[in-house]
């Protein structure tokens, strides 16, 4: 049987390893969306033949509906156009698109019985509970595609939920995990977006080096697994080979394996319950050698601390620190801020929004983006004390 799949954020890193797998066989594609580049998002929908393809930037539709014209493919634009795109039906949507901008979209696409392969780690962390329970009252099952998360949900198969006694994410620790604080003073944006052993989106290989990836996946557990805060740890591993431990009251550590490639989670997603058949890169422990292990370094890296202070205040304080961490990260990537200043500049506004009342909990998509929206311009309020200091 063929499989139909739709996929947000197509043009980018998890988007275009997913369609590496599509094109080995077995799946359908029925939308796929860019924020801007119509001339890729042109040619993979006329590549897969797709039913719908939509930019979510206004200004890129006139671009990619002349593109599209004579194909059988409809072009979509603007917010409407990427709702219209998630809610075609089909079997699977792949949330891929980065940032905020992901939610509402994913949250128009569940469905009953659709599976929701899920990227977009920032649904969970601007209206993590929200999202959780409209995908269940939808009969959307919603998957994680995240590498650590896709491996704690292969492992929880393996015992009872109430014999879950902690759960464990590894880190690779990035680019800079042995740096002293002096040097890390001076990492570039173009240092930063150098991962040791992912290839990744931009934003997210920053938020890899600053450690806050991490962070923002503990808050991310809780959501999806149901996880309390003191059931949520995190382990420096920089071959990135164990990807998550559960450990259960028995004293049982059940960990998952497999090469640094995101086609794999990502294939878990596209056939569960099955498994996926391809040519899957190997892993070869002989070759890996031996595997380290390290507690994480608080005092380099605060941005751990950030995420969990943020998972323990709960309501909204996880959607603040995603959103000032959105508006660190620009900054620092238009060389605005300096490394350490992503932390201190994110740190800075949880404390001014919990001092402003801002942690509360949401109850719309609406709500929760107008949260992002306020934490953004505190962010960008107090950015320019903090940019001074990186000058
Ligand atoms: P990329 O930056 O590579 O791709 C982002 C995609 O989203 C592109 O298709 C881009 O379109 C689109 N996009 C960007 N901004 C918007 C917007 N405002 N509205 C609509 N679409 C937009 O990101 P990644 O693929 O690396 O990451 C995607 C998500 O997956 C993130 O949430 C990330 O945290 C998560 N993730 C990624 C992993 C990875 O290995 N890359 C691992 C685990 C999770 P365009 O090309 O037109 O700009
Ligand atoms: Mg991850």
């Amino acid at each position: 049987m063929v499989t139909s799949v739709s996929i947000l954020g197509a043009t980018g890193s998890i988007g275009t390893s997913t369609l590496a797998l599509v094109r080995e066989g077995g799946f359908r594609v029925v939308a796929l969306t860019a924020n801007s580049d119509a001339k890729k998002l042109a040619a993979l929908a006329k590549e897969f033949d797709a039913e719908i393809a939509a930019v979510s930037d206004e200004g890129a539709y006139a671009e990619l509906k002349s593109l599209l014209s004579g194909t059988r493919t409809k072009a979509a634009g603007g917010a409407s156009g990427t709702i219209e795109a998630a809610s075609a039906r089909s079997d699977i949507l792949l949330s891929a698109i980065v940032g905020a901008a992901g939610l509402a979209p994913t949250v128009a696409g569940f469905a009953p019985g659709r599976k929701i392969a899920l990227a977009n780690k920032e649904c969970l962390l601007t209206a993590g509970s929200l999202f959780m329970r409209e995908a269940q009252k939808a009969g959307a099952t919603v998957l994680p595609v995240d590498s650590e998360h896709n491996a704690v949900f292969q492992a929880l198969a393996c015992g009872k939920r109430d014999a879950v006694k902690r759960v464990t994410l590894t880190a690779s620790g990035g680019p800079f995990r042995t740096l002293s604080r002096e040097r890390l003073a001076l990492v570039t944006p173009e240092e930063a977006v150098r991962h040791p052993n992912w290839s990744m989106g931009a934003k997210i290989s920053i938020d890899s080096a600053t450690l806050m990836n991490k962070g923002l996946e503990l808050i991310e557990a809780h959501y999806l697994f149901d996880l309390s805060s003191d059931q949520l740890e995190t382990l420096v591993h920089p071959q990135s080979v164990v990807h998550a431990l559960v450990e259960f009251h028995d004293g049982s550590v059940v960990a998952q394996m497999a090469h640094p490639d995101m086609r794999i989670p990502i294939g878990f997603c596209l056939a569960w319950p099955e498994r996926l058949e391809w040519q899957a890169p190997r892993l070869d422990l002989a070759k890996v050698g031996s595997l380290h292990f390290e507690a994480p370094d608080h005092e380099r890296f605060p941005a751990l601390f950030l995420a969990r202070a943020a998972l323990d205040a709960g309501g909204s304080a996880p959607n603040v620190l995603n959103a000032a961490n959105e508006v660190a990260i620009d900054a620092f990537r238009a060389r605005r801020l300096s490394f350490p200043g992503i932390p201190a500049l994110t740190g800075a506004v949880l404390e001014k929004a919990e001092k402003e009342g801002l942690y509360r909990e949401v109850s719309t998509v609406n709500d929760a983006l107008g949260v992002d929206h306020v934490a953004r311009s505190l962010a960008a309020t107090l950015l320019p004390q903090f940019a001074a200091k990186a000058s």
